[in-house]
C-alpha cells in the first residue's frame, strides 16, 4: 500500500507553469537571508524558465498523482483500526465483567 501523499521533488525536472516546456527551469539564488530561511522552512525556491524567461516562486512539496488511491488507503487503514478498536473494547468489556 502507498501511503505517500506529499511527494518533495526538484523542480528543475518537471514542467514550466507558464510554457509547460519540461527541464526549463533553473534554480536562483534567494535576495536575502531572510528569503533563504523562510524558503528553506517552506521548501519554497526561486525559479526561472529559459524558454519563456518566467520568473516565480514553486514549493517543492506537491501532492501525489495518484492521490485518490492513497486517500482511499487511507480510509481503510482507519476502518482497520476502528474494527480493532471495536474488537479490544468488547472483549475488555466482557473479560471485565463478572
Ligand atoms: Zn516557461
Amino acid at each position: 500500500m502507498n501511503f505517500r501523499l506529499i511527494i518533495v521533488r526538484d523542480a528543475t525536472v518537471s514542467s514550466c507553469p507558464k510554457c509547460g516546456t519540461v527541464g526549463s527551469l533553473d534554480r536562483r539564488k534567494s535576495k536575502n537571508r531572510f528569503e533563504s530561511i523562510f524558503a528553506r522552512i517552506i521548501r519554497r525556491k526561486s525559479y526561472h524558465c529559459r524558454e519563456c524567461k518566467w520568473d516565480g516562486k514553486l514549493f517543492a512539496y506537491r501532492i501525489s498523482r495518484n492521490w485518490k488511491s492513497i486517500v482511499v488507503n487511507y480510509i481503510f487503514l482507519i476502518i482497520a483500526l476502528l474494527i480493532i478498536l471495536t474488537a479490544l473494547i468488547i472483549l475488555s468489556k466482557s473479560i471485565g465483567s463478572p
